[in-house]
């Protein structure tokens, strides 16, 4: 696995929008929930869970899609790329598409959520597994394993 360099820069399939991450993840998931299927047109999305003052959109203006629910959706407006979600009441982090990164090769699933819904085929190497969610209470101990491994980043300065 590779390291991630801080800050890493990403943007989404056209280049229109364009974002920035300071810190590393506090944790990695992949979803295999059927609206996750949907919105990302394959088999399960994918989360890096970067705390938000850590996370800036640096060029475009990316707008709501998905449901407009609860979980804000963010895309491209041109290229209609998922690249990031917000939920309302969980503002201390966003959870960005890791493939948004221009090099999302240190990214591995910590966790993976709704494998009730999954694909028949579909794996990941995740180290948790969960049929819907974790309970929240197990979020704190999930974020503080996942740190313990995660010595991928190292910080470029500037
Ligand atoms: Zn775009
Ligand atoms: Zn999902």
């Amino acid at each position: 696995m590779k390291n991630l360099t801080l800050p890493a820069e990403g943007g989404c399939r056209c280049g229109r929008v364009r974002l920035k991450i300071s810190a590393p993840p506090l944790l990695t998931m992949a979803c295999h929930c059927t609206g996750c299927q949907r919105m990302s047109a394959s088999a399960y999305s994918l989360s890096a869970a970067i705390p938000s003052e850590a996370f800036a959109v640096t060029q475009g203006e990316p707008v709501i899609g998905g449901l407009h629910g609860a979980s804000h959706h963010f895309f491209c407006p041109y290229c209609m790329s998922w690249m990031f979600t917000r939920s309302e009441g969980l503002d201390w982090f966003v959870n960005l598409r890791p493939t948004m990164l221009d090099d999302p090769g240190w990214f591995t699933p910590f966790i993976e959520t709704w494998t009730s819904e999954k694909l028949p085929w579909a794996s990941t190497p995740a180290v948790h597994s969960y049929e819907a969610l974790p309970a929240m209470e197990e979020y704190e101990k999930l974020i503080a394993e996942f740190a313990g491994t995660f010595g991928g980043a190292s910080n470029a300065g500037g």
